[in-house]
């Protein structure tokens, strides 16, 4: 599946060339509309159990979904992008260090929910999931979110409508996971990206909707959401769309990991 994936993300890398603008995304040909739907008909990543012995990560690439596409050009990349790519770096990185992991999506156009996303860790049976994102707001630097409280996922269109979470432990949880990260990303990460500290989901136009973002809301296991850098900013994108720059994000968030891990 996962080769299959990269042919994918190979064919349809045309279509969000960088340097590409956000209005050359919105004209492009029917076809490329086409061949986006068949990322997005992609089955699910099936849940693999851990090996004996090794802690299952479930590492979450944000967007695309039905939010947001993760495709408005930005200083010659996009958020979907970035994300797909350090998650390859962090699977790798994690492996290397006697993690098992499970990618919440098989391509990097594939449109999955944020309800889904959370389910589909919960189900992986991982201990904890990473939802990687990038920011575009003012400012420099990485930001670390995770849910301070319990939510109430308020998507109109959704049957879940009404859910409550997370519990307690979660969010106790994911609290300890957000220092742990801190710690090995300000280690790995000094003098190349301000550390922008540790937040509740509150903080964010979702999370000040609902009390907490809506995969927090579903996630039965601790939850951190990274926006590790601001796309906007020239510094953080030519950090972050450089391979060099992605595998020390990568080696930072994963670092952070492990100290979790003990
Ligand atoms: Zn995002």
């Amino acid at each position: 599946m996962r080769h299959l994936a990269y042919i994918l993300t190979a064919v349809l890398a045309w279509g969000t060339a960088p340097g590409a603008r956000a209005a050359d995304w919105q004209s492009l040909p029917a076809s490329a509309y086409k061949m986006k739907d068949m990322t997005a008909s992609l089955p699910l990543p099936a849940a693999p159990a851990a090996e004996k012995g090794r802690r299952l990560v479930c590492i979450d690439p944000g967007h695309p979904n039905s939010y947001s596409n993760g495709l408005t050009q930005i200083n010659g990349t996009n958020e979907t992008r970035i994300n797909w790519q350090v998650a390859l770096k962090l699977e790798q990185t994690l492996k290397e260090k006697g993690f098992d992991v499970v990618i919440t999506k098989n391509a990097e156009l594939q449109s999955v929910e944020n309800k889904e996303r959370a389910l589909i860790c919960n189900r992986s049976g991982a201990t904890l999931a990473v939802h990687l994102h990038c920011e575009t707001t003012p400012g420099s630097g990485y930001a670390l979110y995770y849910p301070d409280r319990e939510g109430t996922f308020n998507y109109n269109n959704d049957p879940d409508i009404g859910y409550k979470g997370p519990t307690p432990p979660v969010i106790a949880g994911s609290r300890l996971l957000a220092q742990a990260v801190q710690t090995g990303m300000r280690a790995k990460l000094a003098g190349l990206l301000n550390d922008l500290g540790i937040k509740g989901d509150s903080h964010t136009q979702v999370g000040a909707n609902q009390g907490a973002l809506t995969f927090s809301i579903f996630s039965q296991i601790p939850t951190l959401t990274i926006e590790m850098a601001v796309l906007t900013n020239k510094h953080d994108a030519a950090f972050i769309k450089s391979p060099e720059g992605q595998q020390k994000m990568a080696q930072a968030i994963a670092s952070g990991i492990q100290l979790s891990a003990r």
